[in-house]
């Protein structure tokens, strides 16, 4: 087996960096072939990944976390159809490892396991356009309250989990809701917003339960809408998200669509796997079972 290595060395405050050889080590004695591409800046992995000879292996591997997997899959969209893509897979050493939970990697360990076992399969993937942009996510998309605090925890990432806390009460002491238009597989949906995501996977956050009952295989995205709420309830209801029980206030809703046009007034900031995408108006459509990954 030969794959290639996409690595981003500051995933999870630099330990990308330090976990290269013992990664190295432990494909080598197990007999796997590798090439090891090293990112050296933040639009990096993109275009290392869209200048890949493909045909040379048998597995692509996203080294980091889930923004490195969403530049990798998106350098790789961008110049190659996906039917032709290898199998894709995970060595989940990020700060945030959302997504790989869906194909029940958890740790390190886990993905090499994948790696080794190498048994693809065949995933949804979610496009999000607007006029002229188009993008490629395979775990969260959203705005409103939840993507400012994002937004406002990555100003902040050098205080590590704690980054999130400060975003959660900056956000919540400055709170705006704003009128959004869903039309979900043509029906529409309106109204006072707090924020919306479009999940693909289960998690976000690492392991914040934002759609319990997503699956990457049902052709499917699961949207879960919270409409006007208190700062006091909003403050008691981020934490059920960690168990999924968010679902149960009666301000949050979950339908699911397989495709969504967004409006909201005023524009808001879109985010995908944690990078800023664009703004509103967008529409963000499911493709079945679009690429393989290792799980
Ligand atoms: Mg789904």
């Amino acid at each position: 087996m030969r794959i290639a290595l996409i690595i981003n060395p500051h995933a999870g405050g630099k330990k990308g960096a330090k976990l290269l050889p013992v990664i190295e080590k432990k494909l080598s004695r197990a007999g796997v072939e590798y090439h090891t591409y090293l990112s050296l800046y933040h639009e990096h992995t993109v275009k290392i990944a869209s200048e890949l000879d493909i045909a040379r292996y048998d597995a692509i591997v996203a080294v980091g976390g889930d923004g490195t997997n969403f530049h990798v899959l998106n350098g790789l969209l961008s110049r190659f159809k996906p039917e032709t893509l290898p199998p894709l897979a995970i060595l989940p050493i990020g700060s945030g490892n959302s997504f790989a939970r869906d194909l029940n990697i958890f740790s390190l360990d886990d993905g090499l396991r994948a790696i080794f076992e190498n048994k693809p399969g065949w995933i949804d993937v979610c496009s999000f356009s607007q006029a002229e942009k188009k993008y490629y996510f395979v775990n969260i998309a959203g705005f409103g309250f939840v993507t400012d605090v994002a937004e406002t925890a990555r100003k902040f990432k050098w205080l590590g989990d704690f980054s999130y806390i400060v975003g959660v009460f900056h956000r919540t002491l400055d709170l705006h809701f704003h009128h959004m238009e869903l039309e979900l597989d043509g029906r529409a949906v309106s109204g006072e917003n707090c924020f919306v995501v479009f999940c693909n996977s289960r998690f976000t956050g690492g392991n914040m339960l934002m759609a319990p009952e997503a699956r990457i295989d049902d052709g499917l995205m699961d949207i879960i809408i919270a409409g006007k709420l208190s700062r006091a309830s909003l403050l008691s209801t981020l934490p059920k998200i960690y168990t999924g029980s968010h679902l149960c206030h009666p301000a949050v809703s979950h339908v699911q669509a397989k495709t969504v046009k967004i409006k909201t007034r005023p524009e808001k900031a879109m985010l995908a796997d944690g990078e800023v995408l664009g703004t509103t108006p967008a529409t963000i459509t499911v493709h079945p079972r679009m690429i393989r990954y290792l799980a």
